[in-house]
């Protein structure tokens, strides 16, 4: 008696308890970060507010908001004015996260925003919370 790889594959695949296969949490890429002068910039901002599933310009107003500072937006390239480490915006961006991204309920990040009236919600697509969360 023989398996064949795909055979084998397959097997293992089926064993794999579903939440493995689908999406537990959140990786950021690598910020692409520099400081020049009395500014900071950040390259890649876009691609995070892209893997967030958010808007860029929203997820600027929280950071800026954060850092006490004015950006400007280039395509997906952010430039803050003064200098701020890249640990001190990766924390930024975790905590957005956390507020804006993860559910409360199940911890998941499939969710989405959604605003009625004049609040936020943030109504989450794995476990249908919703949720309040605050404009910004
Ligand atoms: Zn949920």
């Amino acid at each position: 008696m023989s398996y064949d790889y795909e055979a084998l594959l397959e097997r293992a695949r089926s064993q794999l308890p579903v939440a493995t296969i689908k999406r537990e949490r959140l990786e950021l890429p690598e910020l692409q970060h520099m400081i020049i002068g009395m500014r900071t910039i950040v390259q890649n901002l876009g691609e995070v507010a892209e893997i967030l599933n958010r808007d860029i310009h929203h997820l600027l107003k929280f950071l800026t908001g954060e850092l006490a500072t004015a950006a400007t937006i280039q395509d997906s390239k952010v430039i803050f004015q003064g200098k701020f480490s890249k640990d001190t915006i990766e924390r930024i961006i975790r905590r957005y996260m956390e507020i804006f991204v993860i559910c409360p309920v199940c911890k998941r990040p499939d969710t989405k925003i959604i605003k009625e009236k004049r609040l936020s919600f943030l109504l989450c697509e794995a476990c249908g919370a919703k949720s309040s969360i605050k404009t910004i």
